[in-house]
């Protein structure tokens, strides 16, 4: 890989990357059209990366189809696959990480700790592994997207970070790999995520400054189904992440949610202009 991705950067062509875990959905082949517009060959990753998930979180049983993968990605503009093996990306004894420090300490950095220590880890390995010159990421994981820009200008990486829109299921859930999890009636509940932040765009655009007015009347609309454990529901700077109490107006704010359906942990998040 790294020979091709030599061979394309001499070639003049601009290379852009598509990182992903792979089982692809609309979000996914979104990304790859993006990335396709932006540049002339589209490396798409697939790594289900070990050491982002905790213990006792969902690595084995993580959905993996790559025949089909291979398909859709090519569908959507996609040159090249990189599908590297755990064992290749980590040759043991692997001793080296990349970890962004204030930015995951918050959000789901407190609930998953560690966690953004090997997405960066992983990241920062894909990006010297496929040398792009363009990076697609999904707003989907807005922490996530906000950690690895930062990684990329703390780090000097040569290279530009897309941020690419959420897309949704027809009835508003935010599409995920993880959503097969769900059972039809958990299914049927998780359409409070997307609606909770549909009220809470409303609440904001009618005036409301109050965050605890707002975190509560989202956290009341996705308390009411009767499966949902809610891990956190914030509103915060979208740009630094810190937790916002009253909402003033010329800020862009990040009210971001995690919510568990027994097993199946499912995040949303949308940004608002504050007028
Ligand atoms: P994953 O395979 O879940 O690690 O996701 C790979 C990339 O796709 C990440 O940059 C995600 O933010 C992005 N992504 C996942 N779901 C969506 C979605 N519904 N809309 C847009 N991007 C998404």
């Amino acid at each position: 890989m790294q020979r091709a991705a030599d061979l394309f950067r001499a070639g003049s062509k601009v290379v852009g990357v598509v990182p992903t875990m792979g089982y692809f959905h609309e979000g996914h082949l979104s990304l790859v059209r993006l990335a396709k517009q932006r540049s002339d060959v589209v490396i798409t990753t697939i790594f289900v990366n070990p050491t982002q998930f905790a213990p006792h979180e969902d690595f084995s049983r993580y959905p993996r189809d790559l025949e089909r993968d291979a398909r859709l990605a090519e569908s959507a503009g996609s040159d090249i696959l990189f599908v590297p093996s755990v064992e290749e990306m980590y040759e043991v004894p692997y001793q080296t990480y990349v970890e962004v420090g204030g930015l995951t300490s918050v959000l789901e950095g407190k609930a998953r700790p560690d966690h953004f220590r090997g997405v960066t880890t992983v990241v920062a390995k894909i990006f010297n592994i496929t040398k792009p010159h363009v990076a697609v990421f999904g707003q989907k994981d807005a922490q996530q997207a906000a950690v690895i820009r930062q990684m990329t200008k703390d780090m000097n990486f040569d290279l530009k970070i897309i941020i690419a829109p959420i897309v949704r299921e027809a009835d508003g859930l935010a599409m995920s790999s993880r959503n097969v999890y769900l059972s039809p009636d958990e299914r049927k509940q998780s359409v409070a995520l997307s609606a909770s932040l549909r009220r809470a765009e409303a609440m904001i655009a009618a005036g409301e400054r109050r965050s605890l007015v707002i975190t509560g009347e989202v956290m009341q609309m996705i308390g009411a189904q009767p499966s949902a454990m809610i891990d956190y529901v914030s509103i915060s700077q979208n740009s630094t992440l810190e937790e916002v109490s009253e909402l003033r107006s010329g800020m862009t704010v990040l009210v971001s949610l995690a919510v568990r359906f027994g097993p199946t942990r499912l995040i949303d998040n949308t940004v608002v202009e504050v007028r």
